[in-house]
Parts: structure tokens; sequence; C-alpha cells
């Protein structure tokens, strides 16, 4: 037998997963003499789109080379296959991209688009060069993929009224921050969709389009083909909107980019990379953006994470420790009776959790902000200033999402550096 799956007592690894990974596998064993990369390409695809993973990895190791799926935002091995068989599937990926097939010495990105099962895929392809070899990730994007409403996130009511405000009054930008990963542009695109249903002109600039709208002008950077971002944007500017999304703010260039739009009476969309609401301050200021200019033009920084959702149909009731309610009347949240944990069924694929759901930070600047942003207030000044106008924090948020069973005490480290409750086992 040419492939294994992983034994399930490795950890790390969700057995039913690289049960039915291994079977996948044995069913797309060829006989000894027939190519077979394409078929075991194609498998993988199928088999990452039924376990609804967003990436596909196949990492070159000493030995051989392993196959690994992020389901729900973990990556979890699924399977080892010869080495020989990972570097084929890497060259039909890199071929399929149009990439260069030699061997490369830096990372190189590329699009393909696939045809499986009738459905028409997306795929973001990225090759690095390891010391084992080359390591192949690839996105899985479906070009139909359905745009959630602004109130099927996850957010709360009233955060959602404060987003909705600033839609209606048309001015200045609204960031959403997190790392990659956080459901972002999930977020952007359900603002878009409250927009299509307005009489403005709304146009974005995407690297890479992720969803397809109606009603909207999309823009693909695509510089092979010579649109660079600089073109994107002079071209997206001359058909002065009402709403500008840009995908991302990533350089000093898309800083003041966003600035200066959103400063000339058209209002903007973005993302950027931040751990907070208030650190979208520092991210402008360290872009080169001037103080005043910040001060201007930001109306809403949104921070976000995505956590992985219990599947209602197995969570089982667990008992709450002292640590932990006390960190729930901490936050001034009411401490549950009990906490829910994972259990695991067949719906779930035995993980105990289906999708995932965002926890949200929202600032609204007002005034007084604008003054601290002006005289060059910190981070801690900031976050001072908007826990006081009744911003909640990540971390509160996420509690109350375990309280009400949507997620698990463990899932709150999740959140990265920001302050964490001290206990955070199950
Ligand atoms: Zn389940």
């Amino acid at each position: 037998m040419i492939h294994r799956a992983i034994p399930a007592n490795e950890r790390q690894i969700e057995p039913r997963l690289a049960e039915r990974f291994h079977k996948t596998l044995q069913q797309h064993a060829p006989p000894a003499d027939l190519p077979f990369t394409e078929e075991l390409a194609m498998a993988l695809v199928s088999d990452a789109l039924n376990w609804k993973a967003s990436d596909l990895h196949v990492e070159p190791g000493a030995v051989d080379t392993r196959v690994r799926m992020r389901v729900d935002g973990l990556l979890h091995d699924v399977a080892v296959i010869p080495t020989v068989s990972g570097r084929h599937i890497v060259t039909y990926f890199k071929v399929l991209a149009q990439m260069d097939t030699s061997a490369l010495a830096r990372a190189e990105h590329g699009h393909a688009r696939m045809d499986a099962g009738g459905m028409q895929l997306d795929l973001r392809i990225t090759v690095v060069p390891t010391p084992n070899g080359e390591m192949l990730g690839i996105r899985l994007l479906d070009g139909l993929r359905a745009v959630l409403r602004l109130d099927e996130i996850g957010m709360s009511g009233p955060e959602q009224s404060h987003l909705r405000n600033w839609l209606a009054e048309i001015q200045g930008m609204l960031l959403v921050c997190g790392p990659v990963g956080s459901g972002k542009t999930s977020t952007l695109y359900a603002l878009l969709r409250e927009l299509q249903r307005q009489p403005c002109g709304i146009v974005t600039l995407e690297d890479p389009v992720e969803s397809l709208m109606d009603g909207i002008t999309q823009i693909e950077v695509n510089e092979k083909r010579g649109l660079t971002f600089s073109d994107a944007i002079r071209a997206m500017l001359r058909l002065d909107p009402d709403f500008l999304l840009l995908g991302e703010i990533r350089d000093p260039e898309s800083a003041h980019t966003a600035i200066t739009a959103a400063g000339s009476g058209q209002a903007l969309l973005s993302t950027l990379h931040a751990r907070d609401s208030v650190g979208a301050v520092t991210a402008l200021r360290n872009y080169g953006v001037k103080n005043w200019e910040i001060s201007a033009a930001l109306e809403v920084s949104v921070a976000q994470r995505l956590l992985r959702r219990l599947c209602s149909r197995c969570r089982v009731e667990t008992e709450i420790t002292s640590a932990q309610r006390e960190s729930f009347t901490t936050h001034g949240i009411s401490a549950p009776a009990r906490l829910w944990k994972p259990a695991g069924c067949d719906v779930c694929a035995g993980t105990g959790f289906d999708g995932r759901i965002g926890v949200f930070e929202v600032w609204r600047l007002d005034t007084e902000a604008r003054t601290l942003i002006v005289h060059g207030a910190d981070e801690p000044a900031l976050r001072k200033h908007a826990t006081a106008t009744g911003s909640r924090t990540l971390l509160a948020d996420a509690l109350e999402k375990t309280a009400a069973g949507l997620t698990t005490f463990a899932e709150l480290r999740r959140l990265g550096r920001q302050a964490q409750p001290a206990d955070s086992a199950v």
C-alpha cells in the first residue's frame, strides 16, 4: 500500500477525519504503472470541500509528505503520502496556476480554476521553498459562496446598529481589524449586502475577488496581466462611487489611498491587520498617516475573531469553576449556572464543533476620541476612552457567547494577546 492515514493515537488528528481520508486515498490508489496525480489532486480538493476546509496543505518532510486541512480554523493532519506523490501534486497545481514549474527560490502565488463535481472553484495557490522541497498551500474559494447577512455573522443588535448608522451617513472610513482568517472579509461583504438595496454607487478593489455580487463593480488586482494595485486604485477613484471597498490596507500606499478617499466625500470600507479596534490607529500611524488625518477620516473601527461554534446536536453540560465564574463577573457578565463542552457526533465529523462564530468589538469614534488621536494619545488611553463610552471588548463579547453555550471557555485562547481570563481550561 502506498498511502497510510496517520494513526489516530498521534494527537492533533481528528480520528474520524483521518479514517475518512484514508478511505478516499484507498479508492484512488492507482495501478502501480499508471500516473494518477490528477485523480489524487481532485480527490484531495473534493474531500477538502466535503469537510468545508478553507485550506489544503501539502507539506514535505524529511521522510514523507504530510497532507493537512484547515477545518473551522484548525489545521488537521489527515494523511501521509510518499514524497514523490507530494512532489507530483505540487507540480500539478503549479501547472494549473500557470506558475513557473522549475524549483523556486522564493514564495510564489497563483490562481487556478478547477471544476469539482460540477462546481467552479477558485483556488488561491501558494508555493514556498523549504529545506525538504516545495510546500503547497491552497486556499479554497467558492466563487458562489453565499454572502452572509449582517445579522448572520454573530454581531449583537446594538453593534449592528452602529454599522448601519455609519452606512446611512455615507462618510469617512470603516475598518475591520484582525489577523488573517478572522472573518474580516465576510463582515465587509455583509455590509456590502446591506448597501445592495440602496441606490448608491459601490466599487470594490480586491485581491482576489472572493464573492461575486450583483450591482457592484468589483475590480480585481492582476499584476501578471498588467493591472497593478496603483492602476486599479486610479481606475476605482475615477468611477467616483459613493462607497469604496479596498480589500486590505497593507502598506503606506493603500493607507494614503484610503485616507484620501475618505477625506473627499466618499465612504471607505477596508480591513487592517491590528490586534483590536484601537490598534487600528497605531497601524495607520505606522503606515505614515498623520494624527489629524486619522482623526478626520476614521469613523468606526471593528475588531473581530472567529471562535469555533459548538455543535448544538451533541454539546454536553459541564460544571463551571470558581475561576471561570470570576472571569464572567469581572467583565460585567452574569456567570451562567453551567458551561458546555464538545462531544462529537456524525453531523460534526466527531469534532464537537460546527462552523465558526464571529466575536466583535465595535468602536464608534466620538469627538473626544478624535481630540485624543490628534494629540497623539496611545493605545491604553484610547482603549480607556472606548470602554468608557460603551465599546465592549472582544473578550467580553466572547464570554457572552460562552455563557450562551455557543462556544467553549477553551476557545477564548484564540483571542490572541488580548487580556484573557486566568483559567481558560475547559
Ligand atoms: Zn456534533
